[in-house]
């Protein structure tokens, strides 16, 4: 049989997929593309969260692949769970960001570090897609060194009074738990992060959007915490342990976002070949110009090399290697940088039109460069792969 290049494409990707993952990767595409992309760009331009969309995902399987049967997950395989963010991501950050917060950095903390009770709290409500979840980390003076956090936990009788303010928060003002990182005391480092699980609705949290460049669906937020009482269920894990409870989030985290990248990365790719047939100059398909198709089999490439390096990760995380930091760090700085240069590229091959509105690929740039940033920039990433190298971690 006569493989296309189409064909060619997806045989790489599926390649070593099992049958129910193929299976996984058609349904949320296919979901994907009727349900979510039609309602992409209009969300964007009017500031509209996708609320309604990942409500639709829970009873498809979607929502909560990371959260077990017994809590009303559709549990499965970490790889699967990565195929699902990545064909989310392909449409839509804003929807894919949403299961990957529940997913990774909330829902695997409650499940490896929560009490039985706050499992039967939260995990229900994560999985059916009742609420919504956002991470409180990032802080107005500084994101990457977590350790140097300002926002205060003191003990008071029965609890905890958290005060202080969190910045760059996805989904804030539509999530109905929050996983919120605070210190006992500056001084301690990351000896003193301890982390909780607020309700938004508590008194003294308030929500106030953060006007961003990108991303307008996605309602960006700040948290201001003020003097917000806690009793000691919203404690989780240990006092002062919160840095391994982030390192377990962020390690997850950081595949889910790695497998987003492949996503975007692929969309960019998947509009620009027929793109590049389609468009002509001097009498014939830009495509046929050999400028152009460097550019395009260099986007190739990347997203093929960058999902490779993703599902392997996911096998290895389902292998039971339990901490997979320095793989979990390649996986995101090479996907992440593969996004936003298929972005670049994509723009290149479409000419004055990849600045449109009509067309995709102007606003998939902003969108892949915040992959560079959020859950560790790429000098963070840089950084710890190369002291893993060097033995220096
Ligand atoms: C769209 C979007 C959504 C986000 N969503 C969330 C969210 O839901 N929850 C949340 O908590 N945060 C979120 N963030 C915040 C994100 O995690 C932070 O922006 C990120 O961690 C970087 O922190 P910072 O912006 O404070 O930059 P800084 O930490 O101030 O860093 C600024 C620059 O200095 C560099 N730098 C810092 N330290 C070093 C070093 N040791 N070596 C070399 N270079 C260094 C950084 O790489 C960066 O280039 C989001 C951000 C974006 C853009």
């Amino acid at each position: 049989m006569t493989v296309t290049g189409a064909s060619a494409l997806r045989r790489m990707a599926d390649f070593d997929l099992t049958e129910p993952q193929r299976q996984v990767r058609a349904a949320v595409r296919e979901f994907a593309e009727r349900e979510i992309l039609p309602t992409v760009e209009q969300h964007e331009r009017d500031g509209v969260y996708p609320r309604e969309i990942i409500g639709r995902l829970a009873p498809l399987g979607f929502l909560a692949p990371m959260i077990p049967e017994s809590y009303g997950g559709s549990f499965s395989d970490v790889l699967t769970y990565g195929i699902v963010c990545e064909e989310l991501a392909r449409v839509d950050w804003v929807v894919a960001s949403a299961v990957s917060v529940a997913n990774s950095l909330v829902g695997t903390s409650i499940l490896k570090f929560g009490t039985s009770e706050q499992k039967q709290r939260w995990l229900p409500l994560l999985a059916t897609g009742e609420i919504l979840a956002s991470a409180c980390l990032t802080e107005p003076a500084g994101g990457t060194d977590l350790a140097s956090m300002k926002t205060r936990a003191t003990r008071i009788d029965g609890g905890w009074e958290l005060s202080g303010s969190k910045v760059f928060i996805s989904h804030a003002a539509e999530a109905g738990v929050f996983l919120v990182a605070a210190t006992m005391d500056p001084n301690l480092g990351h000896r003193g992060v301890t982390m909780f699980l607020v309700d938004p609705s508590v008194d003294g949290i308030k929500v106030s959007p953060l006007p961003m460049r990108t991303l307008q669906r996605d309602n960006v937020a700040e948290v201001h915490f003020d003097d917000v009482r806690v009793d000691d269920k919203a404690l989780l894990g240990e006092v002062g342990g919160g840095f391994p409870i982030l390192g377990t989030a962020l390690d997850t985290g950081r595949f889910s976002v790695a497998a987003r990248c492949v996503g975007q990365a692929q969309r960019a790719l998947d509009l620009t070949l027929p793109y590049a047939m389609d468009r002509r100059a001097f009498g014939q398909p830009i495509g046929g110009f050999q400028m152009v198709q460097q550019k395009i089999a260099d986007m190739i490439c990347r997203t093929e090399a960058a999902r490779a390096l993703v599902y392997r990760l996911g096998r290895m995380k389902d292998a039971g290697v339990e901490r997979c930091s320095m793989e979990a760090s390649m996986a995101k700085l090479l996907a992440s940088e593969a996004a936003t240069q298929n972005a670049l590229d994509a723009i290149q091959v479409h000419g004055g039109y990849g600045f449109s509105s009509e067309y995709e690929v102007g606003r998939l740039l902003l969108e892949a460069k915040t992959l560079e940033i959020g859950e560790g920039t790429s000098e963070l990433h840089r950084k710890l792969i190369a002291e893993f190298g060097l033995g220096i971690r």
